[in-house]
This record gives structure tokens, C-alpha cells and sequence, in this order.
């Protein structure tokens, strides 16, 4: 029998495939063998994660290497949606203290962050133009109620900074950026002015149809009276300070102003930062089984060499502290994705989501973590960035 020379060379040439079956791959890549952890899909399993384009476009048991063009081996490790950090300062070069949000955030597992205040209205066009815009990271604001934001300090000390009406024309002018209004009644503010601080931003909240970012400790005003300031929709962030200024009073009990105000649908964030986490006080809320809605590093040039180093190490704490790798999780992913209005897609591994996957090893290694006044607990696991993506391309070298 006579064999047509065509179809011979053809069958050498792809040796493997049934003829009619010639198609490339399915997928471009696919995350093989971890154990992902997908809160918004209340997944907790071993699956492959298959990715076409910019898109998240399977999760499954199995998914065959050979139907992508790359397979990244993440057998052992902990599979997560790109985390989202809703506290980091990353105005590189501008504002008093910040991070490059593509080094200590995006290499590090997190591919969206919020900056908590560094622009503020008259510096935000720059903010978006030199950051937002050239970074791999998915960055959003919450913009600073003074209108120099944090290229000094003190932003809030001469009220006439302090402008809701200017806050408010550059929140309409950049929705698709700006989540909060930001302010920060810290020690920094005249005697006596902190509630008509807030009294403003509560103004370009309202005016403008974002909540409020609350930074609290050190005002002058009692924080329940603060706290009564805030609506569904705000967050409190640094609420696990050393008493008097987070959630655990001076008994050493869960103040009421914050049981309340979660009643009312306010969010309650960590923000660690270098003066913003206490052991004792994170103990103390665990003891009595309040967790924040949120776990956010605060993370900022200052803290990346320690005490917060990332968002993973901030997370690891949570698990020593007794929350599960599945709660961890969620409070830097679908949690986050509930507070704010990010576009559809992010804190998720739905297929269709855009494809930011973050792997971590769970190292078993004993870890020493400190707190923001250095002291320390150890800890029997830590969680290690390993692998990002971000819309589908890894980032950094694998
Ligand atoms: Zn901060």
C-alpha cells in the first residue's frame, strides 16, 4: 500500500496529534499542583490554574501541561488571587516616606494596593502621571484631605491646606483612581482642630460618594467621639495600636465605639506600619474574637527592612495569632475587593477575572515577628512570596 508522501511528512512532523487536531494550545500558561486558596469562590483544594491572555480561564483538578504553552510548578506551594494591600505609601520621590509599589509590593505577591494619603488634591496629577500610570502594579488612592498630601508630615497643621472643595473636583475628575478620602487625625494636628478636620473630609466624602480612610491615634478628641463621625463604607485603619489609641481600652477590653461602628457597616483595617501594630493589643482583640476586616502592611520605605518587610509577613502574623490560611487570605483579597469599587476581576480567581495569582511557600521555619514597639513573638510558619503574576505575566525572573 502506496503512502501519499504529503501526509507522511506531515505525520513526521507532528508525530503526537491525530490528524485534524493540529490547534495551539489552549491555555498560555498554567499554575500547576498548588494548593489554592480562592476565598470569593470558597475554594480551599489542590487545582491547576489556567491562564489565556490577561484572563484567569480555568481552575481545575487537572489541567494537562501540554494543553499550555508554559507550566510554572507550584506543587507545595499555596496558591492565592493576587493579594490586595490597602495600605501602602508608594509616591516614590515626592511624598515624606514611600516605597517603589513594583519592589515591595507587586515582586512580593501583591498586585493591587491602595496609597493611604500620599497625593493629596494639588499633588494627585503628578501621582498618577509618574506612579500610577508606568507601575506593573494596579495602583489606586486614597486621596489626602490636605491638598499636599504627605509631602510633609505635618499635612494638616495649617487648616487652610485642608480643602474639601478642591478634594472633591479631583476625586470627580479621577473615579477610576481615587477609592477614599484619606485623613489622619495622628498627633501632628493643631490642639483641638481634629474634629473640624474631620468635620471637612466627612464633606468630601459625602460630596464626592467615596468613603473615608480614618487613620486614628494621638488626636486630641476621644476616639469614641471620632469614631461616631464614621459610615457605612468607611474604614478605620490602625485599629490594633497599643491602647489608648486602637481598639483595646484601657481594661483592656474591645471598645464599644468599635463594636458599634462595624454595627453600622464601617471596616475595620490593620495598617501595621512602623508604630501602628501591638502584640498586645492584636492578643487582646483575638482574645475576645474581634479580627479586622482587612489585614493591610502600611507599608512604606521606613518598615520594608523590618518590622513589616511585606504584606505576606503582616499575614503570618494573623496566622499566629489563630486565624486560618483561608482567613488570612480573605482579608487581603475578597475583602478588600468588597471595601472599594476596583473594577470587576481583582481578589479573585474566577475564570474571566484578570490574571493576578500570587504563590507563597508556607515555611515552617521558626519565625521571629515583631511588633511596632520590637517586641517580639515566634512563629511555627510563615508565609514566602514565591511566584507573581500580574494580568498573566510573571513577574521577575522564573
Ligand atoms: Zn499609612
Amino acid at each position: 500500500m502506496s503512502v501519499d508522501r504529503r501526509e507522511f511528512l506531515g505525520a513526521l512532523a507532528v508525530p503526537f496529534l491525530v490528524p485534524g487536531s493540529q490547534t495551539a494550545p489552549l491555555y498560555d500558561l498554567v499554575v500547576k499542583g498548588g494548593h489554592v486558596i480562592d476565598p470569593d469562590q470558597g475554594l480551599s483544594a489542590v487545582r491547576d490554574v489556567a491562564v489565556s491572555g490577561t484572563r484567569i480561564a480555568r481552575v481545575a483538578p487537572d489541567i494537562p501541561a501540554p494543553t499550555a504553552r508554559r507550566t510554572i510548578g507550584a506543587t507545595g506551594l499555596i496558591v492565592t488571587p493576587g493579594l490586595i494591600d490597602v495600605h501602602v505609601h508608594v509616591y516614590d520621590g515626592v511624598a515624606s516616606v514611600a516605597a517603589v509599589a513594583d519592589d515591595t509590593s507587586l515582586a512580593r505577591g501583591v498586585t493591587t494596593v491602595v496609597d493611604a494619603g500620599s497625593a493629596g488634591a494639588t499633588t494627585f496629577q503628578g501621582f498618577r502621571k509618574y506612579i500610577i500610570a508606568p507601575s506593573r502594579t494596579r495602583i489606586y488612592a486614597a486621596l489626602n484631605i490636605s491638598t499636599v498630601g504627605l509631602t510633609m508630615l505635618n499635612e494638616l497643621e495649617d487648616l487652610s491646606l485642608v480643602d474639601p472643595k478642591a478634594a472633591v473636583a479631583v476625586v470627580t475628575a479621577h473615579r477610576d483612581s481615587i477609592v477614599a478620602i484619606k485623613v489622619r487625625l495622628g498627633s501632628g494636628l493643631p490642639h483641638g482642630q481634629d474634629l473640624e478636620v474631620l468635620r471637612r473630609a466627612r464633606l468630601a466624602s459625602d460630596e464626592s460618594g467615596v468613603p473615608l480612610m480614618l487613620h486614628i491615634g494621638g488626636s486630641s478628641s476621644p476616639l469614641d467621639e471620632i469614631l461616631r463621625v464614621l459610615r457605612r463604607g468607611d474604614m478605620v485603619t490602625h485599629t490594633l495600636r497599643e491602647q489608648p489609641n486602637g481598639v483595646i481600652d484601657a481594661e483592656g477590653r474591645v471598645r464599644d465605639a468599635f463594636v458599634a461602628a462595624r454595627e453600622r457597616g464601617v471596616w475595620m483595617d490593620v495598617a501595621h506600619g512602623s508604630g501602628n501594630f501591638s502584640w498586645a493589643t492584636a492578643e487582646r482583640a483575638a482574645a475576645q474574637g474581634w479580627w479586622p476586616d482587612t489585614i493591610s502592611s502600611d507599608l512604606h520605605a521606613r518598615n520594608t527592612a523590618g518590622p513589616v518587610h511585606d504584606l505576606a509577613t503582616t499575614l503570618s502574623k494573623f496566622l499566629l495569632l489563630g486565624l486560618s490560611l483561608e482567613e488570612v487570605v480573605a482579608r487581603a483579597s475578597s475583602g478588600p475587593a468588597k471595601v472599594y469599587r476596583f473594577p470587576t476581576g481583582c481578589g479573585t480567581l474566577r475564570e474571566g477575572a484578570e490574571a493576578d495569582v500570587a504563590a507563597f511557600r508556607l515555611s515552617s521555619e521558626p519565625f521571629v515577628f515583631a511588633d511596632s514597639r520590637k517586641e517580639t513573638r515566634t512563629g511555627a510558619r510563615g508565609l514566602v512570596p514565591e511566584v507573581t503574576l500580574r494580568a498573566g505575566e510573571p513577574v521577575g525572573h522564573l
